[in-house]
Formats: structure tokens, sequence, C-alpha cells
């Protein structure tokens, strides 16, 4: 079934958790209820809801790396660094205000990239879904221990 085709069942809560973006994790957990109570009867907003939180990760995913590779375009543009002197001097260039552009773009480039990485982070569910995974696979690694290494670990 197609998230376009897929009706909700209850077009009140509905509205409500689109409005959430179909996150409720912030909710007390009595107030929480009703609405996994609707996820688990609805499969639109189900669908919608893993859209979301696949969305969520794949932001963060995307502005973490971006905030890698401007780290790893300062970190060349350092050891360039000695070949403008090189090239100013043997071949007259003046790379030296073009050198310098390049690392503005490079900071600006990083301090945006942080901004939307902690944006993401803040402003979506996206750090307790993380956690949730690496919590699961955690555990799941641990059932698949080897029995040897489990009790010498409880030991
Ligand atoms: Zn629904």
């Amino acid at each position: 079934m197609s998230m376009a085709r897929t009706k909700c069942t209850d077009r009140v809560v509905g509205a409500i958790l689109a409005s959430w973006r179909y996150d409720i994790s912030g909710l007390y957990p009595e107030m929480r209820k009703d609405y996994e109570q609707h996820f688990a009867e609805c499969s639109h907003c189900r669908a919608r809801q893993h859209f979301h939180r696949s969305l969520d990760v794949t932001l963060a995913v995307l502005t973490s790396l971006s905030v890698l590779s401007f780290l790893f375009a300062l970190a060349v543009l350092k050891h360039i660094k000695p070949l403008e002197h090189m090239a100013f001097n043997i071949l007259g260039l003046d790379v030296g205000s073009m050198y310098q552009m390049l690392v503005s773009a490079a900071v600006a480039g990083l301090c945006f990239s942080i901004i939307a990485f902690v944006l993401v982070l803040t402003a979506t569910p996206a750090p307790s879904y993380l956690g949730g995974i690496a919590a699961e696979r955690a555990k799941l690694l641990e059932e698949h221990l080897p029995a040897a290494i489990r009790s010498f670990r409880s030991r």
C-alpha cells in the first residue's frame, strides 16, 4: 500500500499527529497512550511516522558528513600552506588571496554545517531514535555472543 492511497482512520488525531511530524516522544506517558493506540490501528499514520523518522536520521547523517568534509577540507588546506610560499617565490603567483578565500569558505561551510547538525539534533527526535537503534543493536550483539564470552563478562 502506498502512503498516498491509505487514509487515516481518525482525521482529528491524524491532523494533530501531522502537526507534530508524527513524533510523540516528547509527550507524557499517560498522554502518549491514545496516540500509540492510533499508530497501532492506523497504517497511514504508521507509514508517515516511519517516513519522518527516516528523514530525521538522513538529515542527521548528511549534516554530520558535511561537518566532516569541511574539517577534511581545512586539514588539506593546512597542508597546502607551505606550497603557497613556494608558488609565490618560484612562479610569482599571488595565490595567497585565493588560499585565504578557500580557508574562509571552508570555515563558513564548517560553521553552517555544525549549526545545521545541531538544529537537526535539537528539532527532531533523531538522537533518541538513533539511541534506540544503538541500544537494540547492543542487545542483539549481546544475545549472539558465544556463551563462553558471556559467562566471562558476567564474572
Ligand atoms: Zn491515522
